[in-house]
């Protein structure tokens, strides 16, 4: 283990947020059978942790934890509830410099990056601790005088969050600060490649005070865990972020016991580029939007449109831009790009680019593996790029950018919305009325304009078409864990004018 890593491991195992087990009922545990998985360092191939491998049987006894709890849980104020999780924010954000640097640790962004993500996440605990308060329901014009109907908001119940390792931290807290909320109880699996992140933000819930079996964390075996939760009646809610894969495997178990899904998969970001933009404007939302994580993000831009007035001074000055980011491990000084998440990731870069040269596609920048070796991948800008190209196509989830050029407003809509996918779009212009015409026009979750960082705790986040169902983030988050339950009552006062008792 390199000096550096050692320090790091050795100052997160002091402050106890180095967990490797499990979290079931409120207390860490070994897997049954004792088997174990390493959790590896992307920008060394060191081994930081092994934790345990778990499976189906884990899982069930952490769904009747969960399940338990929920019976408590749930029937706290909401008051209560907000309090509980305002405790876990703060401990977060006392925390931010540990989490941080187990996220570069296990996950590979610069530092910077992993502790902005920390206040990200965090943010949306806080957010939710407060939202919590606002489960208002509805009161119904009733169609009989003597009768008044009103809308109750229930809980779900068991929730099941199964997550990425792009956002190790971001990723959870997004599902369980409202899951908790709304006195929903979780079983969160986080991705094994990341799952240290997970555990250390799960041991800040319980210091937070949040009771035992409210937060359960399993990791280990993805498809047997995965159908434990899928096949238990006690799971009412699934909700995921991932490959859209995966996201259409889960949706179909869950209709088994006919569970309410969320699913934030695969995106294909159109980033536009019309020939009125800021130039300025333009290379830096595009470069943000681009190379974040290194490419790896759902929201990140896979195609980047420009328009051929503009198409030449910006491949220039974006090439220059991207020429400048420092690539390294995230603890490095000034890195802005670190490794791919392993091998499969750089391999599925490296057939996108090749697939892209050999029909006709330009290296203007990059283009291959980073003298720095590991996981590296050269920032890299292609042009000439066509529709029929998989980096048109599908999510190339790396520092690659293709450049593609259209001639019309039209044309550029008809490129953008060719797609499966519809979960974030970009467009950089200085027209107002095409502002609006264009956002409408795209078929997307989210759109920026003249911005390329668009997350935020307070805003519906979510896709159309496959990328998705349901929004996590703002208030309409809440709706994924809460039932709208209806009820009718006999007015009381019309009960005695009656004078029936
Ligand atoms: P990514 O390409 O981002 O890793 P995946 O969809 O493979 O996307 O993984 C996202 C999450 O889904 C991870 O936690 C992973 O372990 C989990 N996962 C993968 N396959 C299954 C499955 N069959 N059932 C349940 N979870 C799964």
């Amino acid at each position: 283990m390199s000096v550096g890593m050692k320090s790091v491991t050795d100052r997160l195992r002091d402050s106890g947020l180095l967990r490797t087990q499990g979290l079931i009922g409120g207390k860490w545990i070994d897997a049954y059978d004792g088997k174990t998985l390493e959790v590896h360092n992307p920008a060394t191939g060191e081994v930081i942790a092994n934790v345990s491998c778990m499976g189906g049987k884990e899982t069930k006894d952490a769904i009747s934890s969960a399940f338990d709890a929920f019976n408590s849980w749930s029937k706290l104020t909401a008051a209560e509830r907000s309090k509980g999780l305002r405790k876990w924010y703060d401990l977060l954000m006392a925390h931010k410099e540990e989490l941080g640097q187990l996220i570069t640790l296990e996950q590979g962004k610069p530092l910077k990056e992993a502790v902005g993500e920390v206040d990200y996440g965090a943010k949306f605990i806080e957010f939710y601790a407060e939202e919590a308060k606002r489960v208002y329901g509805e009161i119904i014009p009733a169609t009989l005088p003597d009768r008044r109907l009103f809308v109750l908001k229930q809980p779900v119940g068991v929730a099941g969050a199964i997550t990425p390792w792009n956002f190790p931290l971001a990723m959870i807290t997004r599902k369980v600060g409202p899951a908790l909320a709304c006195g929903c109880t979780v079983v969160v699996k986080p991705s094994e490649f990341t799952p240290l992140t997970a555990l250390a933000a799960a041991e800040l819930a319980l210091q937070a005070g949040i009771p035992p079996g409210v937060v359960n964390v399993v990791m280990g075996n993805a498809p047997d865990i995965g159908d434990a939760l899928l096949t238990s009646p006690q799971v009412r809610k699934i909700t995921f972020t991932g490959s859209t894969a995966v996201g259409k495997k889960l949706m179909a178990g869950a209709a088994g016991t006919v569970k309410k899904v969320s699913l934030e998969l695969g995106g294909n970001a159109p980033c536009i580029v019309f020939d009125d933009a800021d130039l300025n404007v333009a290379v830096n939302g595009a470069l943000a939007a681009k190379f974040r994580n290194s490419g790896q993000t759902c929201v990140c831009a896979n195609r980047v449109l420009v328009q051929e007035g503009i198409y030449e001074k910006f491949a220039d000055a974006f090439s220059k831009a991207v020429k400048n980011l420092k690539v390294g491990d995230g603890f490095g000084e000034g890195v802005v790009q670190g490794p791919l998440i392993n091998k499969a990731a750089l391999e599925k870069v490296e057939t996108f680019v090749e697939d892209a040269v050999s029909k006709g596609a330009k290296v203007l920048l990059g283009g291959r593996r980073h003298s720095l070796g590991m996981t590296f991948y050269e920032p890299t800008v292609l042009s000439n790029v066509k529709s029929e190209m998989l980096v048109s196509r599908e999510e190339v989830f790396g520092p690659v950018a293709p450049l593609l050029c259209f001639k019309t407003e039209e044309e550029a809509i008809h490129m953008a919305n060719d797609t499966n996918a519809g979960l974030a779009a970009y467009i950089f212009t200085n027209n107002l009325q095409r502002t609006w015409r264009v956002s409408e026009a795209l078929e997307y979750g989210l759109v920026g304009v003249n911005e390329g960082l668009i997350s935020t705790e307070v805003a519906p986040f979510g896709g159309v078409k496959q990328s998705g169902l349901g929004r996590e983030g703002s208030k309409y988050g809440m709706d994924e864990f809460l039932e709208k339950e209806g009820a009718c009552s006999t007015a009381f006062e019309l009960y005695f004018e009656d004078g029936l008792e």
